[in-house]
């Protein structure tokens, strides 16, 4: 493919506040420095950060693609993110502030999760899984969720969790994938006031799961424990949670459970991809690596101080909540947040109440939530007092530059820098991203690599394009990189490190992105998704931001729909904010807004209306469908979809149109 032309021009710019700087970890270049002088010796001593069992003596051995990071030491994850916390002063910090969706609270401060995840290792010995076993974990956003986790780090297990929204079907293929010994769920989930029967669909799956010879129930459902009608424990196989809590002790009677000693290449979990564009992939991460990114990352995006309240409101099924919810914060001792349900339960202003509750000052959520928080309106935030807010996070999508401004405004009142992180699964930790305190921002820009990561713009021939549009790659692998796929190395080499023949050293992303003068790099969507009109190779995220830079829209998708003259034809669907009504006369004045704003060629040919867009489970535009409606083709794979609903209204709201 040839390079991305470039339409979209931003020249708005936002230096760290002063006030902020002052106070940063980080307030100049000198971390960016050293990155550059010497990749493999800056993330040697952020690993040295961690506490090891053995020291490494050997940062990186690189045989490309493959690649290990500090391969003779050994650790523990678990003793990162408890023991060596529950030693010092942090002992009885809050380490999880949990918010159930029906509004219950609880607090775990280091100590309580430090024992809690040492009976839950016992409990795990008693079901006889060893190290190198696989456990699945299928529960909604409850701190047993972390605790599971942090249990299996413990024993050397690896973990994958599988997002508790996901279907039977899903869960079982994920299961089998990897061939997990034990899953842990829960009778129930809260989401928007309902219990989602997650032990019921667990079940479904488990009728096809030869390999699961335990399955551990959490009881979220408030209520008996063996309500039979919602909850069929199976005798010998399933056991609940609370039971087998009480009856962890190990030898000595106490709850303390040693933990095992990992090679920094053992490997801590495997997740499967949220699957935007296919079959869903075991992403394998070590357990060194990932923990060094992962924490390094953690401390210096998010500038975490000793008294920050940080919340990401990813989901734990999802890699942002592995590094951002669990093993980064963790690592460094944070305080975090953990709510459960949606964000507009029981109000539209869930998120703006939590935040004043616990005073949280660092925010980190997806372009998706912020689109939503936009077509709502301002006035649920304006209820709430936000004040201790002082830093947000943008990750997942593209933001539109519009919405960075909303967040801006809205959110952090003009008054916390915003870091839009751009990373993947396979990642494994943030690669391009703002250091808050040094770097000036830019809407819609991921601005600039991570301290120690090398990226770079590609044409399709290998060439480094300077400043322009490309192919995204890292050239240099990071310590958090995927070690492979589970079971199937082939393909790990095949879609990550085959796309320049010759060059096994190059990370082929699947994103097309822009470098600016300044260097900064601007994620411009999926390369899948290309457009291609009348020659120009257009991101979907320059047309998108054009239709929501105008004041009736929160979101916008656009697809190219095959024409007979221009190659493609641009088709848009259009959410508006609230207060404004599809019109044809809207749709003409949109038509030329994005005209005017980047240009002729990139007007739309099509635009629907539509109150909402087809999105993964994780929150993601999922353009692949819209193509298939624009086109006027049968729907492809839709089990990914948050709510297929969408995609049928749409569909038929598209032909009548037609
Ligand atoms: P699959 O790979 O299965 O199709 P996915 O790519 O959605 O699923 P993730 O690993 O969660 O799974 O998402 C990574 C992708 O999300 C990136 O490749 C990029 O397209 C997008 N992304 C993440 N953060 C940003 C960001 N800050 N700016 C732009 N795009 C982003
Ligand atoms: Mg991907």
């Amino acid at each position: 493919m040839s390079d991305l032309d470039v339409l979209l021009r931003e020249e708005r710019s936002f230096p760290p506040p002063e006030s902020f700087r002052r106070d940063a970890l980080v307030g100049d270049d000198a971390l960016h420095r050293e990155g550059a002088a010497d990749p493999d010796a800056f993330w040697a001593r952020m690993a040295r950060e961690l506490t090891w069992i053995k020291p490494f003596t050997r940062t990186l051995d690189w045989t490309p693609p493959h690649a290990q990071w500090f391969a003779d030491g050994t650790l523990n994850a678990s003793v990162n993110c408890l023991d060596r916390h529950v030693e010092g002063p942090r002992r009885n910090k809050a380490a999880l502030i949990f918010e159930g969706e029906p509004g219950d609270q609880r607090t775990l401060t280091y100590w309580d999760l430090y024992r809690k995840v040492n009976q839950f290792a016992l409990v795990l010995d008693r079901l006889g899984v060893k190290k190198g076993d696989r456990v699945a974990i299928y529960l909604p956003m409850i701190p047993e969720a972390v605790i599971a986790m942090l249990a299996c780090a413990r024993v050397g297990a690896i973990h994958s969790v599988v997002f508790g929204g996901f279907s039977p079907e899903s869960l079982r293929d994920r299961i089998n994938d990897s061939q997990c010994k034990v899953l842990i769920t829960a009778d129930g989930s809260y989401r928007r006031g309902q219990v989602i029967p997650l032990k019921r669909n667990a079940d479904k799956a488990l009728a096809e799961c030869p390999s699961i010879e335990h399955v551990v129930v959490v009881q979220r459902r408030a209520g008996a424990p063996g309500d039979a009608a919602f909850t069929e424990i199976k005798e010998g196989r399933d056991h609940w949670w609370h039971r087998l809590m009480r009856e962890a002790r190990n030898a000595d009677g106490g709850f303390y459970r040693a933990p095992e000693e990992m090679s920094a290449e053992d490997l801590l979990f495997v997740l499967y991809t949220s699957g935007t564009t296919g079959k869903p992939k075991g992403i394998v991460h070590s357990t060194g690596g990932y923990l060094t990114a992962a924490a390094a990352t953690t401390k210096y995006v998010f500038d975490l101080k000793e008294e920050d309240v940080y919340w990401c409101t990813a989901d734990i099924g999802w890699v942002t909540g592995h590094s951002y919810i669990v093993y980064g914060p963790l690592a460094n001792g944070a305080t975090c947040v953990l709510y459960e349900g949606a964000p507009d339960w029981p109000e539209k202003d869930r998120f703006w109440a939590i935040c004043e509750r616990y005073g949280v000052t660092i925010f980190y959520t997806a372009p998706t939530a912020i689109r939503a928080f936009m077509k709502w309106g301002p006035e649920f935030p304006a209820r709430y007092d936000l004040s201790r807010l002082r830093l947000l996070g943008s990750v997942g999508e593209p933001i539109n530059p519009e919405a960075w401004m909303w967040y801006h405004e809205h959110i952090g009142h003009g008054r916390c820098p915003i870091v839009d992180t751009w990373w993947q699964t396979e990642t494994g930790a943030i690669m391009i991203t703002p250091l808050p305190g040094a770097t000036a921002t830019k809407p819609g820009s991921a601005t600039v690599p991570f301290p120690g990561v090398s990226a770079a713009l590609l044409d399709s021939a290998g060439q480094e394009i300077e400043v322009g549009g490309g192919l995204l790659a890292l050239t240099r692998p990071w310590p958090s990189m995927l070690r492979t796929i589970w079971g199937d190395d082939q393909r790990f080499v095949d879609t990550y490190f085959s796309k320049w023949p010759g060059r096994p050293d190059l990370y082929f992303a699947g994103d097309g992105a822009k470098r600016d003068e300044d260097g900064y790099y601007w994620i411009l969507g999926r390369v899948d998704d290309v457009l291609n009109v009348a020659g120009h190779r257009i991101g979907t995220m320059e047309v998108e931001s054009a239709l929501v830079d105008h004041p009736a829209v929160a979101e916008a998708a656009v697809v190219g729909k095959a024409h007979e003259l221009k190659g493609q034809a641009i088709a848009a669907f259009v959410t508006l904010r609230a207060g404004h009504a599809p019109s044809g006369a809207l749709r003409d004045e949109l038509r030329d807004h994005v005209a005017e704003k980047i240009g002729p060629i990139a007007r739309p040919d099509d635009i629907l209306f539509s109150a909402d867009l087809p999105k993964t489970r994780s929150g993601k535009i999922m353009r692949r469908l819209l193509r298939d409606i624009a086109e006027g083709r049968a729907l492809g794979d839709t089990t990914t979809l948050a709510d297929p609903g969408v995609v049928a209204s749409l569909k038929d709201q598209y032909e009548a149109q037609e």
